[in-house]
């Protein structure tokens, strides 16, 4: 069924009881305290001489005044638990609270790194199993679960790769990228000394054989791919290119952080993929989002096992062991075993979904963006009109001729209720606007934020003005976002309405 502008539909807009709230530091007063403890010899009681008796300017605060301070910040925030939040490439998906509860369960969250393996038999268990599962899911043949983020994860790919190449005493010194790639993959070409050899994107926004082909050469270790790459478009010719890589002995590296589009339907193995990285936040549900922690697990081929960084967990019978006996392994890329709880909720995620379960995520994800694309396409402009999956990709330049940016409409969806997409990337595309509504959100929502959007295309062309200073609704309106970055002022002084 289309969405049509419906002036029925009612947006959710923000008119919140949001309180001004000064530093904890300005609160309180002398002797206030939020929990006593017993006088007596507490059970655990520190050594006398860690106990610092005073602490000049520490917040001397009641219980309430605490709670209150801190809930009342909480409330200043937008979150996946109050509103849409469709930033594409993100993958900003309701994250089910049962995995909380299972990361919480104390035997996962009390157990300690040192433990000897014998006391950790099920934790072993889930890590083991849990990269069975992302083999499975990706067509590899082995994971780490070191890699902390996505990031990380490339870049132990392009340390396994340098270890590889060094191994066999060939020298490479070159990785191609496509212009369409997240900052992170340049980066992490370039912390392993290989310097980047970047590939334009085709008319239809998808990387073509022959200008991979054209670049590839004996002096290139490698190519990464983002499939589906970051304008939400599948990745095609991935195979053919595989095969003119790995013919002048490179490997296809994929940046799997867009997974939550292929579950069950891709297995990137297949695809000609020699290692592929995941972003385990993203697609097997954890909260992100200010920064972590994460976990971006490294799956690879038979070729390249050996090179893993240790332990890898193996299963012996009934029982599980680390096995650090990996001669060329590069070594440990993370303190211990990797963000483990962020592993638990993902076993949990994948338990509980199943195979058909996970297949069908990535159905309605693909359903919920192109949705939305068919809805907002005769209001803004599509730069690709490939077929796409997950997220799609709008400009400005249909509003840019009214004299509205993408900044504008961002911020103006603010006044909407609505977090706004990612905006001006890819960089390819001029004024991009980046919409990934993900799975978990239902038609109703979907219908809401297509109405925003097509109510500030309106706006665009109506009353322009309200456009310029948006948002006027929100705690903080417009700021200039250089000086934010660079002097943030983090007191709160203003009060909207004294
Ligand atoms: C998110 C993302 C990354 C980086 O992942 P982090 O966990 O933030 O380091 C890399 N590539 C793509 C395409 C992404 O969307």
């Amino acid at each position: 069924m289309m969405h049509e502008q419906n002036k029925k539909i009612k947006l959710p807009g923000i008119n919140n009881l949001s309180f001004d709230e000064p530093l904890i530091f300005e609160l309180g007063s002398e002797g206030r305290i939020a929990v006593r403890l017993p006088d007596e010899q507490p059970v655990l009681s520190l050594p006398q001489h860690m106990v610092r008796e005073e602490i000049v300017g520490f917040p001397q605060v009641g219980q309430s005044e605490l709670v209150r301070h801190f809930t009342r910040l909480s409330q200043w925030n937008y979150a996946v638990d109050t509103g849409f939040y469709p930033l594409g490439s993100c993958t900003m998906k309701y994250n089910p609270k049962v995995n909380e509860d299972v990361a919480r369960l104390s035997g996962f969250s009390y157990s300690h790194p040192y433990q000897p393996e014998r006391l950790v038999q099920g934790s072993l268990r889930l890590l083991h199993e849990l990269e069975q599962w992302l083999c499975s899911i990706t067509g590899m043949k082995r994971a780490t679960l070191q890699p902390a983020a996505g990031a990380h994860g490339e870049l132990t790919a392009m340390m396994m790769i340098k270890a590889y190449f060094e191994d066999m005493e060939e020298k490479r010194t070159k990785v191609i990228i496509p212009d369409t790639a997240h900052g992170t993959n340049p980066a992490s070409v370039s912390m392993c000394g290989f310097s980047v050899v970047p590939v334009k994107s085709g008319r239809f926004g998808l990387l073509e054989v022959e200008e991979v082909a054209k670049l590839m050469s004996e002096d290139v270790a490698a190519v990464m791919i983002t499939n589906p790459n970051t304008l939400g478009i599948f990745e095609c010719n991935v195979g053919e290119i595989a095969q003119a890589v790995h013919e002048k002995g490179g490997f296809v590296y994929c940046d799997g952080a867009n997974l939550n589009a292929l579950l069950g339907k891709v297995r990137y193995g297949d695809t000609g993929v020699d290692l592929v990285h995941m972003n385990l936040h993203k697609t097997f549900s954890t909260p992100h989002g200010g920064g972590g922690p994460g976990a971006g697990p490294l799956a690879v081929k038979d070729t390249l096992v050996p090179y893993l960084p240790v332990p890898l967990i193996d299963r012996h019978g009934e029982s599980y062991r680390f096995n650090y006996d990996l001669p060329k392994s590069i070594g440990k890329v993370k303190s211990f075993f990797g963000n483990f709880l962020i592993c638990v909720r993902a076993y949990a995620y994948i338990l509980a979904l199943g195979a058909k379960g996970l297949s069908q995520v990535s159905t309605n994800a693909v359903v919920n963006a192109n949705y939305i694309k068919s809805a907002l396409r005769e209001h803004y402009h599509l730069p690709f009109d490939t077929p796409s999956l997950h997220e799609c990709v709008f400009t400005d330049k249909k509003q840019q001729e009214l004299g509205v940016s993408t900044l504008d409409i961002a911020k103006r969806l603010i006044d909407y209720g609505f977090h706004p997409p990612t905006v001006y990337f890819p960089l390819v595309v001029t004024g991009a606007l980046m919409i990934e509504p993900t799975e978990t959100e239902s038609r109703e929502t979907l219908d809401q934020f297509i109405e925003a959007m097509v109510r500030i295309a309106q706006e665009a062309r109506e009353n322009t003005g309200v456009l310029h200073d948006a948002p006027h609704r929100s705690k903080v309106t417009r700021v200039d976002e250089v000086t934010a970055a660079r002097k943030p002022v983090l007191r709160w002084e203003k009060t909207l309405h004294p």
